[in-house]
C-alpha cells in the first residue's frame, strides 16, 4: 500500500496555467495533470512524452495521487496489471469525458466535478491531489456550518493538524450540538460527526 509508482515531477514537464492547458488541449495533446486549480503539469511536445503520461483513468483504479505529482498504489498489484487512477483525484477543470472502464461502479461520463461526489470522496480519502484535498476540507466545513451551524473558525475544527484528507461521516444529524471526533489514521485524517443523542 502506498508504495511509490510514478513520481510526475522527476519527469519532464512544464507548469502551464489553465488557459495554457486548454490551447494544448484544443491541439490534441492533453498529457497532463491538474495540480491546482489555475495549474497544470504537462508534457509540452512529443520528447516531453514518457510511457507515464499514457496512464489511463479507471473508476476503479488501483493507484492513488499523493502530494500533486505522485502516483501511489492504493493496493497490492500483480505483474502485467494496467496502473489507473481516477481522475477524480486530480480534475476540477470544465472537461467530461466518456469512460468505458467497464467496472462495476462506472460512472460512464467523466467530469472536472467528480471530485464534488461524496462517496468518492470517502472512497478516495487520502488520495486526492492536495488542492483538491483542501477543496473538500472546505467543503466539509461549509457542510458543517449548513447542517451543524458550527462556524469554521470553531476551535474544534482546528486541530493543528495538516488536513491532508478528510472524510466524513453523518451518523445522525440530531438537533443538539454534534459531537466532532478528530483523529489520524497515519497521515490521512478523519473527521466523524456523530450527535450526542447517537452517544447515549
Ligand atoms: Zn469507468
Amino acid at each position: 500500500m502506498d508504495e511509490l509508482l510514478i513520481d510526475f515531477s522527476s519527469g519532464p514537464g512544464k507548469f502551464i496555467s489553465l488557459k495554457e492547458a486548454d490551447v494544448l488541449y484544443d491541439k490534441g495533446s492533453d498529457y497532463m495533470i491538474q495540480v491546482d486549480d489555475d495549474l497544470f503539469f504537462a508534457a509540452m511536445n512529443d520528447e516531453d512524452l514518457e510511457n507515464e503520461d499514457f496512464i489511463n483513468h479507471s473508476c476503479e483504479p488501483n493507484c492513488g495521487i499523493r502530494g500533486s505529482l505522485q502516483v501511489v498504489a492504493r493496493r497490492d498489484i500483480q505483474p502485467g496489471e494496467e496502473i489507473t487512477f481516477d481522475y477524480a483525484m486530480t480534475e476540477s477543470s470544465d472537461y467530461s469525458m466518456p469512460c468505458k472502464c467497464r467496472r462495476e461502479y462506472c460512472r460512464r461520463i467523466i467530469t472536472g466535478n467528480d471530485w464534488k461526489n461524496e462517496k468518492l470522496q470517502q472512497k478516495y480519502a487520502g488520495y486526492f491531489s492536495e488542492y483538491l484535498n483542501k477543496k473538500i476540507f472546505q467543503d466539509i466545513l461549509q457542510k458543517l456550518e449548513n447542517s451543524f451551524g458550527i462556524a469554521r473558525n470553531d476551535r474544534r475544527l482546528q486541530p493543528g493538524q495538516d488536513w491532508s484528507a478528510v472524510s466524513i461521516t453523518h451518523k445522525t444529524v440530531g438537533s443538539g450540538l454534534p459531537r466532532l471526533r478528530c483523529g489520524a489514521v497515519g497521515w490521512r485524517r478523519k473527521l466523524s460527526i456523530t450527535s450526542r443523542q447517537a452517544q447515549s
